[in-house]
């Protein structure tokens, strides 16, 4: 059977899912999305995802057509209407059809579209041995210019920095701000530990606040680990005990390497797998059921 698609009120064929191409969100990357997981037919965070998806949506001034109610239906359905058990969903709303012109007032109508699909998951090997990282040659958007708080369509600052990775030969890239701050990866936020407390960049300096990202500092809170929202230079992640990135895609995954420099011992720490382990935890027991 074919992928049903969800686009603007109704499921398609995975070969009939198609947008104009006189759409904003492909003119112009004008367009908000989301990148949603299920496990065992149960969405995580679903809640937190939608309510990011409408406050990216504000900040570019789109307003969705639907409510946060009808959405969340609208994704369930898309899930239930292909069989998925493990999925991972996008959820996406551009500016829609407009003319050639920059000009939002000449969309009439937003573009939604919704797609899930099975999970493609990084190998194993990668969260037994950890990641080895670059910091990218690219600096993260500045707040003032593309807040990377807003989960735009407009993705060429991390497809940038990707390219630098996959140049270097590995998959994620760090990012730095302009003033050379630790800020994020293309895709995943940064952690680190250091004397057991954990660190992470506070996101007003040009991080995406990720869903994963607050889970993590939840369960870390419930084993007593502190968790402070620190502005850092790369030297002190270089200097860490443990480094690991979060995101829905990647959920958990340890660092071990950030251009040459070999972070504690070479090998995904302690804390880092005791957090992974609640997060399989959380993720096997909660969520909106479908
Ligand atoms: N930063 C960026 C740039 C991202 O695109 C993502 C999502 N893939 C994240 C961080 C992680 O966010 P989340 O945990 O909400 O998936």
């Amino acid at each position: 059977m074919s992928l049903k698609i969800f686009i603007d009120g109704k499921f398609v064929d995975k070969e009939d899912a198609k947008v104009s191409v006189f759409d904003h969100g492909v003119l112009y990357g004008d367009g908000v999305f989301e990148g949603i997981r299920s496990y065992n037919r149960h969405v995580f965070k679903l809640d937190e995802h939608i309510d990011r998806l409408y406050e990216s949506a504000e900040a570019i001034r789109l307003n969705i057509p639907v409510s946060k109610k009808e959405f969340i239906s609208d994704i369930l359905e898309t899930l239930k209407l292909n069989d998925l058990d493990d999925a991972y969903i996008r959820a996406v709303v551009t500016r829609g059809v407009g003319d050639l012109g920059l000009d939002p007032r000449k969309c009439a109508k937003p573009t939604i579209f919704i797609i899930a699909d099975k999970i493609a998951l990084y190998p194993e090997e990668l969260y037994e041995d950890g990641l080895p990282i670059i910091i990218s040659k690219t600096r993260r958007n500045h707040p003032t210019t593309l807040d990377p708080r807003i989960k735009s369509l407009n993705y060429l600052n991390n497809i940038l920095a990707k390219i630098d990775a996959i140049d270097a030969g590995v998959v994620e890239a760090l990012m730095l701000t302009l003033e050379g701050y630790v800020v994020e990866c293309t895709g995943d936020n940064i952690f680190i530990i250091k004397d057991g407390k954990m660190y992470t960049p506070p996101s007003d300096i040009g991080a995406l606040e990720g869903v994963t990202r607050n889970v993590i500092i939840e369960l870390a809170r419930e084993r007593n680990i502190e968790t402070d929202l620190k502005v850092m230079m790369s030297k002190e992640l270089f200097e860490a005990d443990e480094c690991f990135l979060t995101g829905t895609a990647a959920e958990i995954i340890p660092v071990v390497k950030i251009d040459d420099k070999v972070i504690g011992t070479g090998k995904p720490g302690k804390i880092t797998q005791e957090i992974r382990k609640d997060f399989k935890k959380l993720t096997e027991t909660g969520g909106t059921k479908y």
